[in-house]
C-alpha cells in the first residue's frame, strides 16, 4: 500500500512550512483544476517563485485563489539561464524555498528545468518534485498502446533530412514511442512516419488533451495521416506510436529452430519449446516436429 503522507493536523491542504530547496512542480496542461494540492501548497508558502513563464503563471495562481503579496517571481527560461540561475541559487543558499514552474505539465519534459536541477545537485542544495500532468503521460493513457514499455523523444527535429533520421533510429524501438508535435508539422512528421515506421504501424494522434476539444484519433499511421485531411489541425499534439511487431516467422526458419533442437531434444519438448520462443501454436509446430522426424 501507498505511504501517504498525512496533511497536516487540522487543515484541508496543509499550510505547513515549506522546506528549504528547490521545489519543481507541474501545472495543468489544460483543465486548470488539475493542479495538485500540494503545487498550491507550495505556491502559497514559498519564500521566491521561479516561472518560465511569469504571466501564466500568475494566472494559474489568480485562477487558485493564491496572492504573489510581497514575493520575488522570477523568469527563467533558456534564453535567461546565465542571469536567473544565479539568482536562484543564491536564494537558495540562503536557505529560502524556491518554487519552479514550467509553462504547462512537468517541468524537464521538452521545458526548461535541467540546467536548474544540475546546478542545484551540483551545489549539494535540496532538490523537490511535486509530481501532477504530463502530456506525454496522458497521450500514452488514452492511446491504447501498450504501456508496459515506452520511450519518450520529445520534438523531432524540424528539418526533414533531422527528421527524417531521428525517425528511422526510433522505428526499431522495443518500446511504444511518445512525440510531441506542432500542429503545423504534423502532416509532414506522419508522412516520415509512414516511411520509417511504415504505414500500418498503429498509433494515436492525441490533441488538445484535458481541453474542450479533447480528441484522440487511433489507427494506423495512414489511417491517422488520411483522417486529418487537406488541412492542418489545431491545437497542441502527442503522437503514440506502437513498437514494431515480433519478427515474423517462415517455414523455414521454425524448421531451423526444430532442426536445432530436434538434435537434443524428443519430439515432444523440441515443439514445446519451438513454439515456446516463436508464439506458434504447440500444435501446429508439433506436426512440423513430427514431420520432420519422420
Ligand atoms: N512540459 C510539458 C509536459 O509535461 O507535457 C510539455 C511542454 S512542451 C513545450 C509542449 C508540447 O507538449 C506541445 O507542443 C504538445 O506536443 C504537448 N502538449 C502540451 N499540452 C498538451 C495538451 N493539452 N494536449 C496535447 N499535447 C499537449
Amino acid at each position: 500500500m501507498t505511504d501517504f503522507r498525512p496533511l497536516a493536523e487540522g487543515t484541508a491542504t496543509a499550510q505547513q512550512a515549506i522546506a528549504p530547496g528547490l521545489h519543481f512542480i507541474a501545472t495543468p496542461i489544460g483543465a486548470a483544476r488539475d493542479i495538485t494540492l500540494r503545487a498550491l501548497d507550495l505556491l502559497a508558502g514559498a519564500d521566491v517563485l521561479a516561472a518560465e513563464d511569469t504571466r501564466s503563471l500568475r494566472h494559474l495562481m489568480e485562477i487558485h485563489g493564491i496572492a504573489l503579496s510581497k514575493r520575488p517571481l522570477v523568469a527563467y527560461h533558456d534564453h535567461n539561464e546565465a542571469e536567473a540561475l544565479p539568482r536562484l541559487i543564491r536564494a537558495l543558499e540562503e536557505g529560502k524555498s524556491v518554487v519552479y514552474a514550467s509553462e504547462a505539465g512537468t517541468p524537464l519534459v521538452s521545458d526548461p528545468g535541467f540546467g536548474l536541477a544540475r546546478a542545484v545537485i551540483a551545489a549539494g542544495l535540496p532538490l523537490f518534485a511535486a509530481p501532477g500532468p504530463s502530456a506525454a503521460l496522458c497521450a500514452l493513457t488514452l492511446s491504447g498502446l501498450p504501456s508496459d514499455r515506452f520511450l519518450f523523444a520529445g520534438f523531432p527535429p524540424s528539418t526533414r533530412t533531422a527528421r527524417q533520421s531521428f525517425l528511422a533510429g526510433l522505428a526499431a524501438a522495443e518500446a511504444t514511442v511518445i512525440l510531441y508535435e506542432s500542429p503545423k508539422r504534423v502532416r509532414e512528421t506522419l508522412g516520415d512516419l509512414a516511411q520509417s515506421f511504415g504505414g500500418s504501424r498503429r498509433m494515436a494522434l492525441c490533441r488538445e488533451l484535458t481541453k474542450r476539444f479533447e480528441e484522440v484519433r487511433r489507427g494506423t499511421v495512414e489511417e491517422v495521416l488520411d483522417a486529418l485531411g487537406p488541412t492542418d489541425p489545431k491545437g497542441e499534439i502527442v503522437l503514440v506510436i506502437d513498437r514494431a511487431s515480433p519478427v515474423t516467422h517462415t517455414a523455414e526458419s521454425v524448421q531451423a529452430a526444430l532442426d536445432a533442437a530436434l538434435q537434443t531434444m524428443s519430439v515432444k519438448d523440441a515443439a514445446a519449446a519451438v513454439a515456446a520462443a516463436t508464439g506458434l501454436p504447440r500444435r501446429q509446430v508439433y506436426q512440423m516436429a513430427l514431420a520432420r522426424g519422420a
